[in-house]
């Protein structure tokens, strides 16, 4: 991308850029709590999915100290649909190395920003640049797509992000390392887009080779689909005046740490299925039968009153299980 490419892209960005929660209006300095904040809930998250959750999360806990202190269940109650529960057990633990360790102030470095938990490569780059006016090189999937576009790289994903990272290094300046970052990924975002890219008002149009080739969709460049494998299992809703068996997920695995129905049976009693809910995760499909029973002595556990059901900040598999739940309840108080 020549000078005149960059100019083009950021006179667009200061004119169209999204105006997002999180980002600092011109002339303001980025607060990087914020920034951090963001770029955790983003991953692998729509901006529009996250937009509410940042709303709550700031206002509960303004600032990091705030969070260091916040309690590890509530944070993970907050963080309930938000998927990718690891994020969530991370931040904590961030906020307090944050607050215990660098006296409240993110680190302004890469490198020191690398060590902090939850903090990968892409997220470190995209703090240092946009929160510190670092000079780093961010990439996203945004930018990933429309910097394979603008060069027309053949080679598939994996084994093309050599390259994507050797070209966004090379376009990226000394200084604005954060505006054009955040450029790239809103063109990304808005304009040069999966599917049918708005080539017709891209600034970046008269530079780039995929648009002169005619077929900008075709990067970038997939792999093969590898099919998805998928997996069975049975939760269990067992009920006892008014109130249902909750467990609380172990800390490392999946969905670790969130409140789940259980998914080992919990007590001899005579089970009716319910129905099963198919959930995607990023490695495999799961289809989860319900069991639903009603016991007269209750079994040791954390007992959760079924008419809050709602506030108990159930991951969203097990949001629709308890829905089922909720049914064959209804299903049954109708029967008697
Ligand atoms: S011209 Fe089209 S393909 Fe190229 S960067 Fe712009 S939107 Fe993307």
């Amino acid at each position: 991308m020549s000078v005149d490419a960059r100019q083009s892209l950021l006179c667009w960005y200061a004119v169209d850029k999204r105006r997002l929660p999180w980002r600092a209006e011109a002339g303001e300095r980025a607060d990087p709590y914020r920034v951090w904040l963001s770029e955790i809930m983003l991953q692998q998250t729509t901006v529009a999915a996250v937009k509410p959750y940042f709303e709550r999360f700031t206002t509960k806990w303004p600032d990091v100290g705030a969070l260091a202190a916040a309690d590890e269940a509530d944070v993970m109650r907050e963080w309930a649909g938000l998927g990718y529960y690891a994020r969530a057990r991370n931040l904590v633990a961030c906020a307090r190395v944050v607050a215990g360790d660098h006296g409240g102030r993110f680190p302004d470095s890469e490198a020191a920003l690398l060590k902090l938990p939850g903090i990968g490569r892409y997220t470190a780059a995209a703090i240092a640049a946009i929160a510190f006016g670092r000079r780093a090189v961010v990439i996203d999937g945004n930018v990933e797509r429309v910097v394979s576009r603008l060069y027309a790289i053949a080679t598939p994903l994996p084994a093309a992000r050599a390259e994507i990272r050797a070209r966004t290094d090379a376009l990226t300046p000394d200084e604005g390392a954060g505006d054009f970052a955040q450029a790239m990924m809103d063109l990304g975002a808005t304009i040069c887009t999966p599917r049918r890219p708005a080539c017709a008002i891209c600034p970046l149009r008269p530079h780039c080779a995929a648009f002169h080739e005619g077929d900008p969709e075709r990067y970038p460049v997939k792999p093969p689909k590898a099919a998805r494998p998928r997996r069975t299992g049975t939760a269990f809703w067992l009920e006892h005046d008014g109130h249902v068996l909750l467990v609380r997920r172990p800390a490392s695995g999946l969905l670790g740490g969130m409140l789940a129905l259980p998914t080992e049976s919990p007590a001899q009693a005579k089970w009716t299925d319910a129905g099963a809910v198919d959930h995607v995760f990023t490695h495999f499909a799961l289809t989860m039968t319900l069991s639903c029973a009603r016991v007269d002595a209750r079994p040791e556990g954390l007992w959760w009153p079924i008419e809050r059901i709602g506030e108990a900040g159930l991951p969203t598999l097990f949001a629709r299980l308890a829905e089922r739940g909720l049914a064959w309840r209804e299903a049954a108080a109708q029967a008697a």
